[in-house]
């Protein structure tokens, strides 16, 4: 008998290599595509923020366009998860429930509860694969049952496995016909709601567009330029360019707008065609390997988004100080770089790699010696692009927690920039108020004479704060409780270690260059 069936929308919006749906499509005689707009569980367990809204319902309409395109529809129900499930299981008699497998521990214990209401109300569950490029579940089987803690055994124990499930086809029309949509009058009922609906912010000043559809046509984009995808070489993109040095793809592979496994096979398409083409761990496909193995890391270890009985993670005594948390969080360090970058991400929720490097290595070990979980929570509201297992894993790298161990490389907030922006055209992009300051002061305007301040229209300590610390003094500081830390607690440390060097890190010499801060300009000064 075909199945009466409610595909669950989670992540994975999109009709391109969408597995769970296909197999929903082939099992049915009618399929419902319902997206459950539960804005309990989106504010307090997944702390979206309002541009991350604002690409969710963009995500959301665009859905339906292309699902209308192909003679059904999108039903966008609100409510809490199991009384929406409850009612229109009823309502619509269900048969089946399909929906993409997960791997955070709330989408986890949504399926498990999904699955109970199936054994109460008759209806069965089907779940696939379909946000990462492996079921995370064969790598660890193949590594005795536990994660691989190193980027170089994660790939040893893929090279075992073998190529990623390769994409299903996109769907068409044909296979919407096959089975009945839902009753036009339905989609009107069940509507994508307006920000205003949602009480959110009217506008958004973000370039990213959220859908399937732009996230292809930003792929097809990037796809074209061959060369550059077989040469990309990750540490060597800029990041204070003005516009994304790297693919900008993240917010569209975090909601599942775009599928990893096609970009992937696009991607080795064009390295087949290549003379040569660089490698993991710097290469594009390194870097969705990265994300694997981040996600893989996660699935299987406790409390990967904590510090408290967290295995692979030192714990460390940060400091508490929601002064200078708020400070860092609202661009207001009186480190230019710093506050133009947390300026971007703010604006628009996306920042480079490396900008978030120099921002989480600021807020941490650098110079606040405040907690990464605080700088996750703060990353998690306001990237387009926040991912569970990536934002915290990375979030442990920068803050020398775990993965990360070359600690003694200390990022300064002046000559980190300036190297690939020397005339600091990216801060007068997102600090307007610094835009006529002289080149060489534009990362250190503390350091301009009293009469050039004037000139450039802005008294450092009225129009644009002081730094707050002074770098080489509390970066040294931190330096030392690092040190302890880890020899404290050196087999911890060890468990996330390779033999080999880090490639990701821009070698950056310890930088005294802001012994030029007078002490008297310092707002506050590091203990
Ligand atoms: P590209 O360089 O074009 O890479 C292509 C894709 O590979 C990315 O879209 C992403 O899916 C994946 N990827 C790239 N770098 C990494 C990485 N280091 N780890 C895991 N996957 C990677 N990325 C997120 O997607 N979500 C997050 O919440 C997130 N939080 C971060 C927090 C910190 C402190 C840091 C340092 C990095 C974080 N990253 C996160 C990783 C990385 O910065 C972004 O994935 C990348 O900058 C996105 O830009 P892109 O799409 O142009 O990347």
């Amino acid at each position: 008998m075909p199945h009466r069936t409610i595909h669950l929308f989670r992540k994975g919006l999109r009709l391109h290599d969408n597995p769970t749906l296909l197999a929903a499509l082939e099992s049915s005689e009618v399929v419902y595509p319902v997206y459950i707009l539960d804005r309990k569980f989106m504010t307090s367990v997944m702390h979206i923020g309002d541009l991350r809204w604002h690409f969710l319902l963009q995500s959301l309409e665009d859905l339906q366009k292309n699902l209308c395109q192909l003679g059904s529809c999108l039903l966008v129900i609100q409510g809490e998860y199991e009384s929406v499930l409850r009612d229109h299981i009823q309502k619509w008699n269900i048969t089946q429930v399909t929906l993409d497998a997960e791997m955070e521990p709330f989408y986890k214990e949504m399926e498990a509860s999904i699955r109970r209401l199936g054994e109460e109300l008759g209806f069965e569950v089907l779940s696939l694969v379909g946000h990462s490029l492996y079921d995370t579940k064969r790598i660890l089987d193949l590594n005795s049952g536990t994660p691989p803690l190193t980027y170089k055994r994660f790939l040893h124990i893929l090279s075992l496995l073998g190529d990623p499930e390769v994409p299903v086809r996109n769907l068409t029309a044909e296979d919407f016909q096959r089975c009945r949509p839902p009753d036009p009058g339905l989609a009107e009922c069940y509507r994508v709601p307006l920000p205003v609906d949602l009480k959110i912010s009217l506008e958004s000043l973000s370039p990213w567009r959220g859908g399937e559809t732009e996230g292809l046509q930003r792929l097809e984009q990037h796809l074209t330029d061959q060369g550059w995808v077989a040469s990309f070489t990750k540490p060597r993109t800029i990041p204070n360019s003005l516009l994304p040095s790297t693919t900008g793809l993240s917010p569209y592979f975090s909601m599942g707008c775009l599928s990893v496994r096609t970009f992937f096979y696009r991607l080795s398409n064009i390295y087949a065609q290549a003379k040569h083409h660089s490698l993991p761990p710097v290469s594009l496909q390194g870097q969705l390997l990265w994300r694997e193995f981040f996600y893989t890391v996660a699935s299987a270890t406790p409390n990967f988004t904590k510090m408290a009985g967290n295995p692979i993670c030192l714990q460390i005594s940060w400091r508490e100080d929601a002064e200078r948390l708020h400070k860092w969080k609202t661009a207001q360090t009186g480190f230019p770089w710093i506050d133009a970058i947390m300026t971007q991400l703010r604006q628009e929720g996306w920042i480079h790699h490396l900008a978030r490097h120099a921002v989480a290595c600021f807020l941490t070990r650098g110079d606040l010696w405040i907690s990464w979980e605080e700088g996750m929570k703060v990353f998690e509201e306001l990237l387009l692009d926040a991912d569970y297992s990536i934002n915290a894993g990375n979030w442990m790298w920068l803050s020398a927690s775990a993965f990360f161990h070359q600690y003694t490389r200390i990022f300064c907030p002046v000559r980190f920039g300036r190297r690939t922006d020397p005339e600091g055209q990216y801060i007068r992009k997102y600090l307007p108020i610094l835009k006529n300051f002289p080149s060489k002061y534009i990362y250190e305007p503390w350091t301009a004479s009293e009469e050039e301040q004037k000139q450039a229209g802005c008294i450092i300590g009225q129009g644009y704060p002081f730094p707050m610390v002074n770098h080489k003094e509390a970066s040294d500081h931190n330096l030392q409780l690092m040190k302890q830390v880890r020899e404290e607690q050196y087999r911890t440390a060890q468990l996330t270690r390779d033999d080999t060097d880090d490639p990701m890190e821009i070698k950056v010499k310890r930088d005294h260059s802001e012994e030029s801060i007078s002490k008297g300009k310092v707002a506050r000064m590091t203990e």
